[in-house]
This record gives structure tokens, C-alpha cells and sequence, in this order.
């Protein structure tokens, strides 16, 4: 693999991954590790191994594992779980070269790490992002009358941020409704009449009036908004994710919150729009990279930079419950970025100051003024 001084100074930059999760702190079986690499669920007669993000999983995280680069899926299923997933996490998180994570806490089915554990095992400083949809449906479930709703999600809310360490909360709005919404805030009383819709029947928050009162709710709250975009598993639907569906809420929400548009895959380019025109908002594509793999993450990452200003991208893993994607993720914005920024130095588009600035930008000193994460200047 050749180099440049573009990509050594990125191997050598600790990163700030600013939308990550935990991962599972147990011995997987090779069926769990398998439906933990794919969006896409388990399907007779298929393996997740036979994908972009399986095969690079087997070319890139193999060597961590003392196994030759490409080994077979069932050889390296067999070698990690004889080094058991202390050992394994200790690898892919030293080799990641994170030395900051900001942990989404919000959507833990199995045993994940704690921010502390995972900033532990990774060597590193770890911040938590509140998940909304999660402090809803907690008040909810604690029992509330529909015209106390507002007040007792806004308190809720307040209290959960302000816990020590946390430094964003998040919306999956993109899962629930999509962004296709109103973008004016519901009166108090569009609340109360949506909650009774809502805590009659239970469920998840999917309520059109409810998701717009959260997404106001956390311009109150006065901390960055993380919002997932585009890609995800089949519970989206992925045309109603684009974040264009949001332009007229920016507009309102102008000189208020940073919004952090996360993931973004395929909507990158809209994504880089909306960070060009609107002051507020920034992205990343995070869990593409680990997805399309360090061998297209740089066609993903150039379509992000076309006209994203360098101060506006940041980098995330967005790994969820595997080692591998924390390091995948990290390989991935490295190559790719180093690439496409090395290419524009040799071409003359970019001198090798500004080449490299860029890279610190958006490995990580952008994040760290965004979420204002101690020791920024
Ligand atoms: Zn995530």
C-alpha cells in the first residue's frame, strides 16, 4: 500500500469517533457475530461474511487476530472466540486509534459496554448522547396523563442531559416518521391530543406531532442534535430519511442547535448540500465506511467533500456491538480521506498544509469544538 505524508499523519492523528456504540461484552456465537455484521438480518442458504463489510472484516481484522489476511469466516469465527472478547476488543480498539468516543446509550438489546468500559478497552475518554425516542417512551412507560406529557418528556429530558459526560442527545426521527414532517412546532395542546393517541395504544414514538415536539424539545435543550440519516436496517424507509425533507426546519431552527446528520449513505451529497448552506449543520458517513469497506470508502467520503466546507465534516464509526466496526470504521476514514486528499496534493488542487489541516479537521478537531469536549481550544 503506498503512503504519503497525508496518510501518515492521518495513522498517527487519535481520532474522535462522535457517534458510536457499545460493544457486546460476551463470547459470540458464530450466528450472533454474523447477524451483528449485517444491516440485514440472517437469511437461510446466505452468510454475512459474503458482503462488502464480511470480506473486508476477513482482509483487515484477520492479521489483529494472529490470522493471515482473508482467512476463512469459520477460521476466524474459531480464533476469536478462543481468544474470548476481553482479548479481541483490547486488539480492534488499540488498533482503531480512537482516543474519544461519543457513546449513543440509547438502543442496547444485548450486553453492551458502557461509554466507561468502552473508553477502558479502547485506551480512550468516552461522552455519552442521550437518545430521546428512549427518555420518551420511559416517560411513557412510567404512566402520564396525555396533557402532562409535554412537560413530563421536557423534564425528563433536562434531567438526562444533564448528567455528567453528556455532551449531545439524538433523534431517530428517520426511523419512526422520516423527515417529511411539519416543521413548525405543535401547540401544547397537538401534544396532548397526540400523547392520547399515543399512551392509549402504547409502542414505540412514531407519532408525526410527537416526533416534531422531540425534535423542538431538543432545540430547548440547547445541546448538538445527532440525527440518523439514510442508512439503516429494514425498519427505515430510506426515501422518506433524506435529509432535503429538512430544509424548512433548518430554516427555522437557524442560529439555534448544531445538527449532526449521521451515517447520511446514499443522501451524502444532500447531506453536504445542507452543510454548505446551513450555518448549523454538519455530517459525517459513519457506518457507511465500515459497510462499502476501506476499498470504496473514498468514493464515499469524495462525494461528501465535493462541496462540504472542511470545517463542517466530521468522522464517526457508528460501530454497534463489534470490535471489528470500531477499527473497520477508523481504517476506513483514514484510507479513504488520505487518498483523495494525497491525490489533490500531487495534482496541485491542494497544497500539504491545507491537505493535512483538513484531515485534523475531520478526524478530530472538529468535533471536539462542536460538542466543546475539554481540552479544545
Ligand atoms: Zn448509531
Amino acid at each position: 500500500m503506498g503512503g504519503g505524508p497525508v496518510l501518515r499523519a492521518l495513522e498517527a492523528l487519535p481520532l474522535v469517533d462522535h457517534h458510536c456504540h457499545g460493544v457486546v461484552t460476551a463470547d459470540l456465537s458464530g450466528p450472533e457475530f454474523e447477524d451483528l455484521i449485517t444491516e440485514g438480518g440472517s437469511w437461510p442458504g446466505s452468510s454475512s461474511f459474503d458482503s462488502p463489510v464480511g470480506v473486508a472484516v476477513r482482509r483487515h481484522c484477520a492479521p489483529l487476530l494472529d490470522l493471515p489476511r482473508h482467512a476463512p469466516a469459520e477460521e476466524y469465527l474459531a480464533r476469536r472466540a478462543g481468544l474470548g472478547w476481553r482479548e479481541v476488543h483490547a486488539r480492534l480498539l488499540g488498533a482503531a486509534g480512537a482516543d474519544v468516543f461519543c457513546v449513543d446509550t440509547g438502543y442496547a438489546p444485548e450486553r453492551l459496554s458502557t461509554p466507561a468500559e468502552l473508553a477502558a478497552a479502547a485506551g480512550g475518554t468516552a461522552f455519552e448522547v442521550v437518545r430521546l425516542e428512549s427518555v420518551a417512551e420511559s416517560v411513557a412507560a412510567r404512566g402520564v396523563e396525555p396533557g402532562e406529557y409535554a412537560d413530563a418528556f421536557r423534564v425528563a429530558a433536562l434531567e438526562a442531559v444533564r448528567r455528567p459526560g453528556v455532551v449531545a442527545v439524538k433523534s431517530v426521527a428517520a426511523y419512526r416518521t422520516g423527515f417529511d414532517l411539519d416543521p413548525a412546532r405543535p401547540s401544547d395542546a397537538q401534544v396532548t391530543e397526540a400523547a392520547r393517541h399515543w399512551l392509549a395504544g402504547g409502542g414505540r414514538l412514531a407519532d408525526p406531532v410527537l416526533v416534531r415536539h422531540l425534535l423542538w424539545t431538543a432545540v430547548d435543550l440547547g445541546l448538538p442534535l445527532q440525527l440518523h440519516v439514510g442508512l439503516g436496517d429494514n425498519d427505515i424507509r430510506l426515501h422518506r430519511s433524506d435529509p432535503a425533507h429538512l430544509t424548512d426546519w433548518l430554516h427555522l431552527t437557524a442560529g439555534t442547535i448544531p445538527v449532526l446528520l449521521l451515517h447520511c449513505w446514499p443522501y451524502q451529497r444532500q447531506a453536504a448540500y445542507l452543510a454548505t448552506v446551513f450555518e448549523q449543520v454538519y455530517l459525517d458517513v459513519g457506518l457507511a465506511l465500515h459497510f462499502v469497506g476501506p476499498a470504496r470508502s473514498r468514493a464515499v467520503l469524495e462525494e461528501a467533500l465535493e462541496i462540504t466546507p472542511f470545517r463542517k465534516l466530521l468522522y464517526s464509526s457508528d460501530a454497534y456491538g463489534v470490535a471489528e466496526f470500531h477499527f473497520l470504521g477508523s481504517l476506513a476514514f483514514r484510507r479513504g480521506l488520505a487518498g483523495l486528499l494525497q491525490d489533490r496534493v500531487d495534482s496541485d488542487e491542494l497544497d500539504l498544509p491545507d491537505a493535512l489541516r483538513v484531515a485534523e479537521w475531520a478526524g478530530a478537531h472538529n468535533a471536539r469544538q462542536v460538542y466543546r469536549l475539554p481540552g479544545t481550544s
